[in-house]
């Protein structure tokens, strides 16, 4: 990769099916750019999406000399598209933002300001759920607090992926080539110094959630697997407790049919007894199956996406990274 631009601000879009807000999106971001004193790059990624999202966004470029357009091959999933955005990024900082706008592009220079007092990872922290249902805003504040609980890193409650990466934070996500990309993990866990910005989240300002609570469950299975042994042991625990007790159980049935003999009776405690082990035995293989399809994933080492087509800003001096996959 070419050497970053040190005046310049990289800001990565994932867009997937985003025809709805993309103009009004652009028209924001744009402002807040021309208004900084520092140049600006905008990498749109379009997540394989079946709309005109494509089409608009070269459209865009032909009109904005900053904008670059990444066009994955397929749909991958944000996560992925994260990152496919920020290897391709080449400022000195880079912003990550949805392009639904409920994340304010206005918040940029607040970003920028404490990046500028040496904060490696400045994530803006939303004060306000706008536009969200009761149930997914419980759902995500239970989800916080387990994973904080179970796993090594700090994951910050009340944050997405709305943040500003210096450039050594940049590089060292780029490292990090993992399949199961929970990024909000990954953030963390890169370490570095880190700083909160609060903002009101908005409702999205047009389009659709591509999430529903399938796959915010899936998210949150993979939040806490990818960076949590906790439930490995807990399977551990649970087993080794409900062994102790039938065997407990099991030296009891045999000194009481020793002392008093037994009828054919009992019926009920077997019956009891072996659908209870037979669940936790379940339970217990289930968790390993989450953790041994992930050493089967990774094993394959594939790389995280393939791209389509890449137009770097043509405004933005800095060789095209034609090599990056
Ligand atoms: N997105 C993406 N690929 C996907 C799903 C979403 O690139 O498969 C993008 C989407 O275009 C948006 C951002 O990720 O810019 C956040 O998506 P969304 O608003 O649906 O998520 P929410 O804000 O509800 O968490
Ligand atoms: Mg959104």
């Amino acid at each position: 990769m070419s050497a970053p631009a040190a005046n310049l601000l990289s800001i990565v879009v994932p867009a997937y099916n985003e025809e709805a807000v993309l103009a009004m999106f652009h028209r924001r971001l744009a402002a807040v750019l021309d208004a900084l004193d520092m140049a600006g790059e905008i990498v749109y990624v379009n997540d394989g999406s079946d709309d005109g999202t494509l089409a608009m966004l070269y459209a865009l470029q032909q009109s904005d000399g900053r904008v670059a357009v990444l066009d994955l091959s397929r749909n991958y999933g944000k996560e992925i598209a994260l990152s496919a955005g920020l290897d391709h990024a080449r400022g000195a900082a880079v912003v990550v933002i949805d392009a639904d706008l409920q994340d304010p592009p206005e918040l940029i220079p607040a970003l920028v300001a404490r990046w500028r007092e040496g904060y490696d990872v400045v994530y803006a922290r939303r004060l306000e759920r706008e536009g969200e249902s009761f149930m997914k805003k419980t759902t995500a504040s239970i989800f916080y607090r387990l994973a904080r609980r179970m796993s090594q890193v700090e994951i910050p409650a009340d944050t997405g992926d709305f943040r500003l990466l210096s450039r050594r934070a940049v590089e060292a996500l780029g490292r990090l080539r993992e399949q199961h990309r929970f990024m909000k993990g990954l953030f963390a866990w890169i370490g570095y110094p880190q700083i909160a910005v609060p903002y009101r989240r908005a409702a999205r300002a047009g389009g659709r959630t591509k999430w529903n609570y399938w796959r915010l469950w899936n998210l949150a299975i993979e939040g806490i697997t990818s960076f949590s042994l906790a439930p490995l042991r807990l399977a551990t625990y649970f087993g080794l407790s409900v062994a102790g007790l039938a065997f407990l159980f099991a030296a009891w049935i045999i000194i009481k049919t020793l002392w008093l003999g037994e009828a054919v009776r009992g019926y009920p405690t077997i019956m009891v007894t072996l659908l209870f082990l037979g669940g936790t035995q379940l339970v217990a293989i289930g968790i390993l199956g989450e953790y041994v399809g992930r050493i089967f994933n990774e094993s394959k080492r594939r790389p995280l996406y393939f791209v389509q087509g890449y137009r770097p800003a043509p405004a933005v001096r800095g060789g095209p990274d034609e090599d990056l996959a």
